[in-house]
Formats: structure tokens, C-alpha cells, sequence
């Protein structure tokens, strides 16, 4: 297994960054996860479009010229022999003595690598969908910026996961849903409304989000870019959650409670549907 870092192509056991890395120290980096469905990249152009995003918003700049970057991470998924899997894409500010201001004249560090991934969901998760429980959102303010400062999600994942729940439910103080502790939520309605937050400061703006939102606009479902409440999702007919490597996947229980008849809806099965067909290149059933 190979990964990339700053310039080489190592063995994945010698793949290391530098103590003094400013990710490792201030999380001072930003980060992209692309999935590879049969051999295709999903999305990979908002993915990069955002990661400029994110660099432009640390302000950074990019550490390759994007077409360069995009080159070295079909090379890896190459040398990997990887057919479906997940691509990681980081880049912190570099290698510099530990102080707070950002280091003049410092390249930035910049680590791929790529893993296979066997199944993108287990058939369980298909059939019944999966849980979630609500955590408060206690995270920063620039949740929109994709960075690798990730402690309150991965405290809120490791607390869905000791109650048995896939997914923790952010709420913020005003008692809205924000997103997923690592995706977007949804809901659609009583009426068939297909609902998200809007984009905002309060959420990461997923990619998959955005095509799925294209997705479901092109087949007529009436779409709404607000916040809504757990109440809202509890009284909802289908609720899912979105992210590269989870496409739409079902959810159909949130603290315990069901939501509409306790099983995947087909608006939410649709869309995952469309977004592989999409992805695939295929005409949607
Ligand atoms: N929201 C958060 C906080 C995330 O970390 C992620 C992805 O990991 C998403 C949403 C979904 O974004 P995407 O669809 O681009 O993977």
C-alpha cells in the first residue's frame, strides 16, 4: 500500500509527517475525502473546488496547481489498484517552530492516500436504515470551512457509537438540527417536501449534498433549504443523512424514536439511486 506525502509516493508504514507539522499541532490544515465508485471519482470536482475554498479561507494557497493534485491522486488509487474506496486529501500550513502566527516562507504539507472500501453500506443499514442520537453542537463557528480541527465531531461520533447509534445529530442552541457530526441531514415532509438546512456558517456545505439537491430539483421534488428541529424530523415521513461515503442512507430512529413508518423511505432510496446513476455515468432509472 503507497501514500503520498509532500512529493514521494512511500509505503504506507513510512508514510509520516514531521512533529512540528502545523496540523498536528494547531490542526491548522484542511482536508477533502473523495469516494471511487468502480473506478470513478464522485463529485471530484466540487470536492476540489471546495478544498480551494478551504485553503482560500486559511488563507493558503494550493501546495500543487489543482490539475497537478488531481494527477497525483489518480496515480496513487493507480499504484493501490484501487476500484472502490475513499480518497483522503490534506493540507496543512507545513513544517515550522511551534508558534501561534502563521511561519513565513513555509511549504505547505501536502499527505494523500487512499484506502479500498469493500461495501459503501452494509445491506442492514439498507433495509432497516440506521440510528442517530442528538448531541449539542459545541463546535466553532466556521463550520463551513472543511478543516482537520475535529474533536467535537469525533466526540459526538464515539458517544452515537457507545449508544449504538451510526450517526450523532448536531443541535444547535436554538434547537435546530445543524448536520451530522460527518454529514448533511435531511428530511421530507408529511407533504413530500424534500428539506436541508441552507448553507451557512453553521454547516459544512457537503458535495453530495449539492447533487443530490440538483438530483431531486431535476426529477420535480419539491425541495426546501431550511433548518428543521428533531420534533420536525420525528413527525417527518423519511429522514436521511449525506456524505461522500455514505451517499443517502436512510435514518429511521433518532434517540430511539422511529421516524414515519420505521424504515427506509423511497424518496430518500431514489436519491441514493440517482447519485450512484449519476456518479456511474448512467441515465436514471
Ligand atoms: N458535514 C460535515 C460536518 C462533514 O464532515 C461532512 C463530510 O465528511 C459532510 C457534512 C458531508 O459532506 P460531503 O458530502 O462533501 O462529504
Amino acid at each position: 500500500r503507497w501514500a503520498y506525502v509532500n512529493g514521494r509516493y512511500l509505503p504506507h508504514r513510512q508514510a509520516v509527517v514531521h512533529v512540528e507539522d502545523r496540523g498536528f499541532q494547531f490542526a491548522d490544515g484542511v482536508y477533502e475525502v473523495v469516494t471511487l465508485l468502480d473506478g470513478r471519482f464522485a463529485d471530484l470536482d466540487g470536492h476540489m473546488e471546495r478544498l480551494g475554498r478551504s485553503l482560500t479561507e486559511l488563507r493558503m494557497g494550493w501546495p500543487a496547481d489543482p490539475r497537478v493534485v488531481t494527477m497525483i491522486a489518480r496515480e496513487l488509487v493507480r499504484r493501490n489498484r484501487v476500484v472502490n474506496g475513499s480518497l483522503y486529501i490534506q493540507v496543512t500550513r507545513g513544517v515550522a517552530p511551534r508558534d501561534f502566527k502563521f511561519p513565513a516562507d513555509t511549504p505547505p504539507t501536502l499527505v494523500i492516500t487512499v484506502k479500498r472500501v469493500a461495501a459503501f453500506a452494509k445491506p442492514a443499514q439498507l433495509e432497516k436504515g440506521v440510528a442517530v442520537v442528538t448531541v449539542p453542537d459545541i463546535r466553532w463557528g466556521r463550520r463551513d470551512i472543511k478543516t482537520v480541527g475535529l474533536l467535537a465531531p469525533v466526540l459526538a461520533k464515539q458517544q452515537a457509537a457507545e449508544s449504538g447509534a451510526y450517526e450523532a445529530w448536531l443541535i444547535d442552541p436554538d434547537g435546530t438540527v445543524t448536520e451530522g457530526s460527518s454529514s448533511n441531514a435531511w428530511i421530507v415532509t408529511r407533504d413530500g417536501t424534500l428539506v436541508t438546512r441552507e448553507p451557512s456558517e453553521k454547516i459544512l456545505n457537503g458535495i453530495t449534498r449539492l447533487s443530490l439537491l440538483r438530483l431531486a430539483r431535476e426529477r420535480g421534488i419539491p425541495v426546501e433549504e431550511r433548518s428543521f428541529t428533531v420534533e420536525d424530523a420525528l413527525a417527518a415521513r423519511e429522514a436521511f443523512l449525506s456524505s461522500a461515503g455514505t451517499f443517502a442512507l436512510p435514518v429511521t430512529r433518532i434517540d430511539g424514536k422511529p421516524v414515519g413508518e420505521g424504515g427506509p423511505g423511497p424518496v430518500t432510496m431514489a436519491l441514493r439511486q440517482a447519485y450512484l446513476d449519476y456518479v456511474a455515468g448512467r441515465a436514471s432509472r
